[in-house]
C-alpha cells in the first residue's frame, strides 16, 4: 500500500481522461491518472475541426493524423420512404472556408496516440488500476485503488465513463431518457471510393451513417430497433455485407465487413451537476448522447480543455485549484453547450421516429430551408464545427 500526493487526480483513461491528463501535465500541473486497461473498442470517432486543433496543440495529432480520414462533405438522404420526404442536403466544408469539417479515426488509433503522448510527460503519473473508492473532503479528494493504494489531490476529475464512480461519490444524480433504438457499429471495406464524403441515410428506424476511413474503408453506425441490431450482428460476414450494401443503395459498391461488431443501446444521460466541491465530471461521466451527429466525444474534449484551462489559470493566480468556485465556473461554462447538443440530437432522432405527418413536414421543411438558403446552411455548419459560445483555448490552437 502506498500514498501518493498530486495536484490533480484523473479517474478513467478513455479519450476524455487521457486528454485532460495530457493538457494538465503539459501545462506543468502534477497529475495522476488512475485508469483500468481500456477494453477493445472497434468504434471510430468523427472528431470535428476544433477537437483536431486541440489534439494538435497538445502534441497528440502528430501520432494520430495518418490514421484519420478527412470529412470534406456531409450528405443527408431522406430514406424514410414517407409521404413527406426531405430533399437531399449537402454540406461542404469548403463553403465555410475549411479543408474538412473534421477527421474520422478508429478509437484504437486515437487511444494509442494519446497513450504515446502521455508517456512523454514527466509531470504525469499513470497508475494502471481500478479506482474503488473516492472520498471528498473540504480540502482534498482521495482515490483508493482496488489494491489499496491511495492518491490524494486538490481536485479529482471524473472521466470514468457512463457508470462513473466519481459521480456517485460526489452524490450527483442523472437525468435519463432512453430511446426504443440500438446502434450497430462496424467498419467495412468497399469497392468504390468515398471521396471524403460522409453519408447519413435517415430511415424511419433511425440514421444509417457511413463515415470515411483512410483508403477504401468506412465505418458504419446503424441506429435501428432494439431486436434488429443483435440480429444483424449475428449474421455471417457475407450476409451482413450484402445487407449493408442494399441499405446503402450500393453508393460505395460491393461492401466487405471487417471483424469487430458493437451493439449499443441509445439513451441521453445528463448529470444534474458537472461538479461539486473537489470533484468535476467530464466526457460520458457528465453526458451520454446517442451516436447521431458525432457530438459525444467532441463535447467530452471540450469538457477536458475547459477544466484544464480553469485549473491552469487558478494555479497561475496562486489560488486553490480545487476550490468550490472551480466546479461552479466549470458548470457555467459547459452547461449550455451540452444541453443544446443533447436537445438537437433528441429533436433529429424524435422527428425520424415520429408517426405524425406534421412532424415529417416540419423536418422536411427544415432540411429544405438548409438546402436552399446558403447563409442559414453556413451558419448551421459553423455552429456544428465550432460552437460560438464554448470554444476553450485549446480548440482555438492556443497552448495553456
Ligand atoms: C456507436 C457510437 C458511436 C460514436 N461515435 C462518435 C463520433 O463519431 N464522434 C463523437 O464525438 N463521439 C462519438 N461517440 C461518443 C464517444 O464514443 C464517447 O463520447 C466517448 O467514447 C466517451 O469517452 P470517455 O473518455 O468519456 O469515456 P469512456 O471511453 O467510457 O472511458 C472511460 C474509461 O474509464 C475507465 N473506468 C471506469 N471506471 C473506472 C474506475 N473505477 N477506475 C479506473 N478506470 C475506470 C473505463 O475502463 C474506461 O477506459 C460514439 C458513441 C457510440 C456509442
Amino acid at each position: 500500500m502506498s500514498t501518493l500526493t498530486s495536484e490533480v487526480v484523473v479517474v478513467g483513461g478513455g479519450p476524455a481522461g487521457l486528454t485532460v491528463a495530457i493538457a494538465l501535465a503539459a501545462a506543468g500541473i502534477e497529475t495522476a491518472l488512475v485508469a483500468r486497461v481500456p477494453a477493445a473498442d472497434h468504434r471510430t470517432t468523427a472528431l470535428l475541426a476544433g477537437s483536431v486543433t486541440a489534439l494538435d496543440t497538445l502534441g497528440v495529432w502528430q501520432h494520430a493524423g495518418s490514421h484519420a480520414a478527412p470529412l470534406k462533405t456531409l450528405r443527408i438522404v431522406d430514406d424514410t420512404g414517407r409521404l413527406l420526404r426531405a430533399p437531399e442536403v449537402h454540406f461542404s466544408a469548403e463553403e465555410i472556408g475549411l479543408d474538412a469539417f473534421g477527421h474520422n479515426i478508429e478509437n484504437r488509433h486515437l487511444l494509442a496516440a494519446l497513450a504515446t503522448r502521455a508517456r512523454g510527460l514527466a509531470t504525469l503519473r499513470q497508475i494502471e488500476a481500478e479506482a474503488e473508492a473516492i472520498t471528498l473532503a473540504s480540502d482534498r479528494a482521495t482515490v483508493r485503488t482496488r489494491s489499496g493504494d491511495e492518491v490524494s489531490a486538490r481536485l479529482v476529475v471524473g472521466a470514468d465513463g457512463r457508470h462513473s464512480l466519481t459521480r456517485s461519490a460526489a452524490g450527483i444524480e442523472t437525468e435519463r431518457r432512453s430511446y426504443p433504438q440500438t446502434a450497430l457499429t462496424l467498419n467495412l471495406g468497399h469497392a468504390r471510393p468515398h471521396r471524403d464524403c460522409s453519408t447519413e441515410f435517415h430511415t424511419a428506424r433511425g440514421p444509417f451513417t457511413l463515415v470515411p476511413l483512410p483508403g477504401q474503408r468506412s465505418s458504419l453506425v446503424q441506429v435501428t430497433e432494439p431486436a434488429e441490431a443483435p440480429r444483424l450482428a449475428a449474421l455471417s460476414d457475407p450476409d451482413l455485407s450484402d445487407e449493408i450494401e442494399r441499405k446503402s443503395h450500393s453508393i460505395l459498391g460491393k461492401v466487405t465487413v471487417e471483424p469487430g461488431r458493437g451493439v449499443f443501446a441509445l439513451a441521453v444521460v445528463t448529470a444534474r451537476r458537472f461538479g461539486t466541491g473537489r470533484a468535476v465530471l467530464i466526457g460520458e461521466a457528465a453526458h451520454v448522447l446517442p451516436p447521431i451527429g458525432a457530438q459525444g466525444l467532441n463535447l467530452g474534449l471540450r469538457d477536458a480543455a475547459t477544466i484544464a484551462e480553469l485549473v491552469v489559470s487558478a494555479r497561475r493566480a496562486g489560488g486553490d485549484i480545487g476550490a468550490d468556485d472551480i466546479a461552479g465556473r466549470y458548470e457555467r461554462m459547459r452547461r449550455a453547450d451540452v444541453s443544446s447538443r443533447a436537445l438537437a440530437v433528441d429533436l433529429v432522432n424524435r422527428s425520424l421516429l415520429s408517426e405524425f405527418l406534421a412532424v415529417h413536414g416540419a423536418r422536411g421543411l427544415g432540411l429544405l430551408l438548409l438546402e436552399r438558403i446558403g447563409p442559414l446552411r453556413r451558419a448551421v455548419m459553423r455552429e456544428g464545427v465550432a460552437p460560438a459560445a464554448s470554444q476553450p483555448r485549446l480548440m482555438r490552437g492556443e497552448a495553456l
